[in-house]
This record gives C-alpha cells, sequence and structure tokens, in this order.
C-alpha cells in the first residue's frame, strides 16, 4: 500500500530514526533489516516498515544472528 510521507514522518520520529549511528550498532546488523541491493534494504519492523540505508539506525534495532554470533564470540 502506497505510503504518505506524512505517515513516513511519524514513523521516523516515533522509530527514533537516524541516517546514521553512533556505534556498531546499524541497520544492516539488525534482524529486521532486508538487503534490496548493495547499501540499501527493507525494514520489516511493523513501526518501521520503509526502505532504510544500511548505516542507519532506530531505536528498535535489535542484532540479527550473525551480529549475536561475532559479538558472543568476542
Ligand atoms: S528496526 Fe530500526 S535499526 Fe532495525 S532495520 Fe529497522 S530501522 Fe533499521
Amino acid at each position: 500500500m502506497a505510503q504518505s510521507v506524512q505517515e513516513l514522518k511519524v514513523r521516523v520520529e516515533q522509530a527514533d530514526l537516524w541516517p546514521e549511528s553512533t556505534n556498531d550498532d546499524h541497520c544492516d546488523n539488525c534482524r529486521f533489516y532486508m538487503e534490496i541491493k548493495e547499501g540499501i534494504g527493507y525494514c520489516a519492523h511493523r513501526d518501521v516498515d520503509m526502505v532504510v540505508g544500511a548505516p542507519w539506525w532506530c531505536k528498535l534495532w535489535a542484532a540479527n544472528r550473525e551480529t549475536v554470533a561475532a559479538r558472543e564470540a568476542g
């Protein structure tokens, strides 16, 4: 379904979405990120539900499996 700019603005604000991260947590190592092409993905989190960039970040971030494994391995 088409998304209005106003709807997207509300989601961006509520998720506290930013075009860059201040640490090693970013969209392309988040469990909700589904890569479309290099550097561009779709966020499948129901509260975001939009195209996002690999280096972006929001407060809903949660580690994907690879990130959990890498961080547990130290
Ligand atoms: S939940 Fe947030 S950090 Fe994770 S992919 Fe979506 S926008 Fe990016």
